[in-house]
């Protein structure tokens, strides 16, 4: 059994002070306990920053939104702001995981979730994000994992919180006892290829304090749908987050995300190009699903999400622009 300390906080300022040799941040503990439970993560000090009111809210400004890292994925869902005005973001919250976890789950948490892929998450495998050479899933048990931009490791990005924020053109702001800054969540995770001991850029002394939304342009829609196996208690295998600006029927821009498709949240611009300047119909949603499979590069046991994605992304699109309502069979 590994034992460790664990220090309770309840300022920023005590928090950061703790953030020393390895200690390793709590906050609502879901994926930080499923780990230290599988061994795959063993820390000698844990620093429980749960109890921390400052990194509680949301905030609306003419800005924007400021949402603090400890606000759960239920408060997100459930806010009415959120629900009209971010609505992708209220509909990835509120459809991740399972009531009781999102009552748990913070949305700091959710985007520092590890990354899913069943042989990093296993203590038995030493594979290359581990730091050791070998990927196991490229010739092993690869039915839920990458698609696309997968280099060496083709696990998939697990956040559905991440997919709606980077269609939102989202922020976080990192605090240390040096200062803070703000990195957008385009630029937040880091591609196995650049480095694959690294998933995102935070460093170990930092805490993830709050995120960012500038305010949708007037005339923005948006929504998310995830697909999985499960209707509700999993992960998602195909999602999508779309935030598309309208004058009228005619997209004046669009943004097109994706999460299970590759080892980082992305973006197709192909997808977007697909809608930008056109009215959105049947025909330029499913027109746009299609080019969001450029590049695709299936494993052995993944075609299926060839073509789910196409679906996920041509359906999500149709709702978000209100012509069809949410698809019974997304997950949630
Ligand atoms: C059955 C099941 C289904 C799930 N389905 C989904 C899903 O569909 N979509 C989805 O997105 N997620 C899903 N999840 C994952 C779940 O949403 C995350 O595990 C949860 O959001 C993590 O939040 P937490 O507050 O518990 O984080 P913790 O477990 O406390 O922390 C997670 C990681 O982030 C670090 N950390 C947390 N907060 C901070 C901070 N403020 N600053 C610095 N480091 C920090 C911790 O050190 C740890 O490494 C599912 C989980 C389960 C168990």
């Amino acid at each position: 059994m590994n034992s460790f300390s664990l220090a309770d906080c309840t300022t920023v300022e005590a928090a950061l002070s703790q953030l020393k040799d390895g200690a390793v941040v709590k906050a609502g503990g879901v994926d930080l306990l499923d780990r230290m439970k599988n061994g795959t993560d063993t820390p000698k000090r844990l620093v429980n920053i749960r109890n921390i009111q400052a990194l509680r809210g949301i905030q609306s400004t003419p800005e924007g939104l400021t949402i603090g890292a400890l606000t759960t994925l239920a408060e997100i869902a459930d806010d009415p702001t959120i629900r009209s005005h971010y609505t992708v973001l209220a509909d990835a919250c509120g459809h991740a995981a399972t009531p009781h976890i999102r009552n748990v789950a913070t949305i700091g948490g959710n985007l520092l979730q590890e990354l899913q892929c069943w042989y990093f998450r296993s203590a038995e495998f030493q594979c290359i994000r581990k730091g050791k050479e070998q990927c196991f899933a490229f010739s092993g048990l690869n039915q839920y994992h990458a698609i696309m931009d997968y280099g060496g490791c083709p696990s998939v990005a697990p956040s559905s919180g991440a997919v709606a924020l980077l269609a939102l053109n989202g922020t976080v702001e990192l605090t240390s006892a040096k200062g803070k800054r703000t990195v957008a969540i385009k630029d937040f995770y880091v591609q196995p290829d650049a480095n694959p001991s690294r998933f995102h850029v935070m460093a170990p002394d930092e805490l993830l304090t709050a995120i960012h939304i500038p305010k949708p342009a007037a005339g923005t829609r948006s929504a998310y749908q995830k697909y999985g196996e499960k209707e509700s208690h999993d992960w998602a295998i195909a999602d999508a987050a779309i935030v598309l600006e309208m004058d009228g029927n005619i997209c004046r821009s669009a943004v097109v995300a994706m999460g299970a498709a590759s080892p980082v949240v992305r973006r197709s611009r192909e997808a977007e190009a697909a809608l930008t300047g056109k009215p959105i119909t049947a025909e330029t949603a499913r027109a746009a699903g299609k080019a969001a499979m450029t590049g695709a590069m299936p494993l052995s046991l993944n075609g299926y999400k060839v073509q789910l994605f196409p679906v996920a992304i041509y359906r999500t699109i149709l709702l978000a622009a209100g012509q069809m309502d949410r698809d019974p069979s997304a997950a949630g």
